[in-house]
């Protein structure tokens, strides 16, 4: 079974995607990264200026993360029939390089279709409001991202864009109040991810 997190910076995801993994035995990755190869990835993302990548290069660059970490540790643990829980996927890229471009939604579905193919088994989309994330103090500035430095208006799209994902993808992706005691929000997703592994 493969589950994703998703949601914006400060939303709690990857507590989440973390607690969900202890409470289940399962194995947890992230995005970018992964594998060794995609967290090398990650490290060229990340650091720099704005400006370092266009937005063509950035979606090259997640989309060789992504197939590094399918490759390396998403299939080999599917394969071994292991539960696997990754903190970010591909609607990640939908969402952020959707919103940064609306333009390039083409390319990211063609992108996906050709080198990744495959979606998670059931997604949770960890939903905050982007004020209420910065007045917690959970969206932090871990100093290794330029990605986190996004304005408010920019973080509003991208919660919506986050929320519309299940409305894509109704069959897998639901939505999370995250706007929830830590412990609260983790009981409700450890239940509808046991309800899900039970029915499939
Ligand atoms: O979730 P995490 O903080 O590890 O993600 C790293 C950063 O990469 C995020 O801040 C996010 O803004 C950015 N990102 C992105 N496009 C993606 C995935 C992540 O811009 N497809």
């Amino acid at each position: 079974t493969f589950i994703s997190f998703e949601g914006i910076d400060g939303s709690g995801k990857s507590t989440q995607a973390r607690l969900l993994a202890e409470a289940l035995g399962a194995e947890l990755t992230r995005e970018p990264g992964g594998s060794t190869g995609a967290e090398e990835i990650r490290r060229l993302l990340v650091a720099g200026d704005a400006g370092r990548w266009s937005p063509e290069t950035e979606i090259l660059l997640f989309t060789a993360a992504r197939r590094d970490h399918l490759e390396k540790t998403i299939r080999p643990a599917l394969a071994a029939g292991q539960v696997i829980i990754s903190d970010r996927f591909a609607d990640s890229t939908r969402v952020y390089q959707g919103v940064a471009r609306a333009t390039l939604g083409q390319m990211v579905d063609m992108l996906h279709a050709e080198m990744i193919g495959i979606d998670p088994d059931l997604t949770f989309v960890i939903d905050m409001d982007p004020q209420t994330a910065l007045t917690r103090g959970l969206a932090r500035d871990s100093g290794e991202d330029r990605f986190e430095s996004l304005g408010l208006e920019f973080q509003q799209k991208l919660r919506a864009g986050f929320r519309a994902l299940s409305v894509d993808y109704p069959a897998r992706v639901q939505v999370i109040d995250g706007d929830r005691p830590v412990e609260v929000i983790a009981a409700e997703v450890l239940d509808r991810a046991v309800a899900y592994i039970i029915e499939h």
